[in-house]
């Protein structure tokens, strides 16, 4: 089995070495990653200048450009053959409710489902772990034997990406995996207002802090009470439910 691995925090992130570690098992292992941090640049290409791959080794590749970019090149262009599976992660943070719109991680595992291989994205739910690398140390074999069933299904669902998150503890208190929905979350105090050297104002993105609410079956409840959290994801992004009943708000012209 071939399994094309990459990830949106970067080459060197610790996530993706746990990924190849917990992949190895199961196939043959190729990294296309990018040189740098990409999280949060959702599913981007680039378009308006050149991509360069360098090759760090056997099957592993470094690009300057987006996960979608990785993925692309990997499948077109740097692997002989099609990959049976596209996994992207580990990533430092967890990508869950409306994380997944922004996500580098889970766009790589869009694109391939876009260019028809299944895909798994995989995030531990553990915010930044350069401080504690250790806790994701742990979580490589929970994974290895999850991705072993994940990739021997008799029938991966078509056209679906999984969307999996891990809970931030040692890998024998996991309290086994439950088939998810996305939650909602709302940040608040996310933009900080800063100045530039020069006195200038300056506004920075990021930080704040996170509520979460959705119904039992949701992404985060399942993280918070100990579970691996899997959700299917589909790239149609159609609302059946209101097309289905347009009287409700749609007058015929
Ligand atoms: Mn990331």
């Amino acid at each position: 089995m071939r399994l094309l691995c990459t990830n949106d925090d970067g080459i060197l992130a610790h996530g993706l070495q746990c990924l190849v570690a917990a992949a190895e098992p199961l196939g043959e292992v190729t990294v296309v990653a990018p040189d740098r941090e990409q999280s949060a640049t959702s599913h981007s290409l680039t378009l308006h200048h050149p991509v360069r791959p360098i090759s760090l080794g056997e099957r592993r590749w470094q690009v300057d450009g987006t996960p979608t970019d990785c993925v692309m090149l990997a499948v077109e262009a740097l692997m002989p053959e099609r990959p049976d599976f596209v996994l992207s992660g580990i990533n430092h943070g967890q990508n869950m409710g409306e994380d997944v719109l922004y996500s580098g991680t889970v766009a790589a595992a869009m694109e391939g489902i876009s260019i028809g291989i299944p895909s798994i994205a995989i995030s531990f739910a553990g915010g930044d772990l350069r401080a504690d690398v250790s806790m994701l140390d742990d979580q490589i074999e929970p994974l290895t034997r999850l991705l072993r069933h994940l990739v021997s299904l008799p029938a991966f669902p078509p056209d679906t990406l999984l969307n999996i998150n891990l809970p931030p503890v040692s890998g024998d208190d996991i309290r086994g995996v439950r088939l998810t929905r996305l939650g909602r979350r709302v940040y608040s105090g996310s933009i900080k207002r800063m100045q530039d050297p020069w006195g200038r104002p300056i506004y920075w993105i990021g930080g704040g802090s996170i509520e979460w609410s959705g119904p039992p079956n949701s992404d985060f409840r399942a993280i918070e009470e100990g579970f691996i959290s899997v959700t299917p994801l589909h790239l149609d992004v159609t609302h059946h439910a209101i097309l289905d009943a347009p009287e409700s708000w749609w007058q015929e012209q």
